[in-house]
């Protein structure tokens, strides 16, 4: 993990976590770097809990393909605002196309009170042949509401308002927050279902060892569960909300067509994945660049 981005997580956490408990403190000690511990609620305060859980069928056994919205109707009015902000951009029309249209995967799309401000993609089902058959994202009821934190949700973040003629609508972040979730089942589709299973199943493991041997991320059991399961939680994580990231880029890319909006936004990004996510630049950076005849704004 980088320095700066260390030290910034580290500000972060101990704003959270080690504030309530410092009185007194007048020499802190040295914070062991969180390297390879998934703190998760800078998760979870966006994707609520869900998003560490094993991905169980929920019930919704109607597989026949295609998109399922089950909206209750007090939000229909306000989620057709969220999805026709979606809808508005090429990569919104095409990505909700491909699952409308595919017979062999079934997403469920449900609106619900719990995590108002976030939302959620999990039961995943997989067939024998390891394809995944359907997933249902969850949006919260006021999910044009809330900024995540800059950490894992570099994209959405850059919404956060810094000046009134600068903001984009609710509509437009929870539109973003839908690309995020796309992101999520996008990706989803193309990794390799044992794997992502045995992921599910090993991280809460790995963890509770990790948080009783004096958080020794070289401990034999340790380096046998990272290596079963291609990384730390940590790096897990990371390159899931990223994937995610990176599609509610692609959707911003497009909605926002006004260059001085766009770069400032763009600019926001990247200052973030600087800080957060170097490791996983290339894959903004091919987003910023993929309309050639637009700025890249600062990205290079
Ligand atoms: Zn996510």
């Amino acid at each position: 993990m980088k320095s700066s981005r260390l030290a910034v997580l580290l500000t972060i956490l101990a704003a959270f976590v080690v504030a309530p408990f410092s009185t007194g403190h007048t020499s802190p000690k040295p914070v062991e770097p969180p390297a390879t511990f998934f703190d998760e609620t800078l998760i979870t305060s966006y994707h609520g809990v869900e998003a560490s859980e094993a991905s169980e069928a929920s019930g919704r056994e109607d597989l026949t393909g295609g998109i399922r919205e089950e909206i209750p109707a007090k939000y229909v009015s306000r989620y057709q605002a969220w999805k026709d902000e979606f809808l508005s951009t090429e990569a919104g029309r095409d990505q909700w196309a491909s699952y409308q249209n595919n017979p062999n995967f079934t997403l469920n799309v449900i609106v619900a009170r719990d995590n108002a401000e976030g939302a959620t993609t999990g039961h995943y089902k997989w067939n024998d042949a390891g394809q995944l058959i359907a997933a249902t994202i969850t949006l919260g009821v006021r999910l044009d509401e809330g900024y995540p934190n800059p950490i894992y949700f570099p994209v959405m973040n850059s919404l956060v308002p810094n000046d009134s003629t600068n903001r984009v609508s609710g509509s437009t972040l929870a539109a973003t927050k839908i690309a995020h979730e796309f992101g999520h089942v996008n990706r989803t589709t193309k990794v390799d279902s044992t794997m992502y299973q045995l992921q599910s199943q090993l991280i809460p493991q790995y963890n509770k060892i990790f948080l009783s041997n004096g958080r020794n991320p070289n401990d034999p059991r340790l380096l046998e569960l990272s290596q079963k399961i291609g990384g730390t939680p940590v790096q897990i994580w990371e390159d899931r909300e990223y994937w995610g990231e990176a599609n509610a880029m692609m959707y911003l890319r497009d909605r926002v067509t006004e260059e001085g909006l766009r770069c400032s936004l763009f600019s926001k990004i990247k200052h973030s994945v600087d800080l957060y996510a170097k490791d996983y630049e290339p894959r903004f950076l091919e987003i910023a660049r993929a309309t050639p005849s637009r700025k890249i704004c600062g990205w290079q």
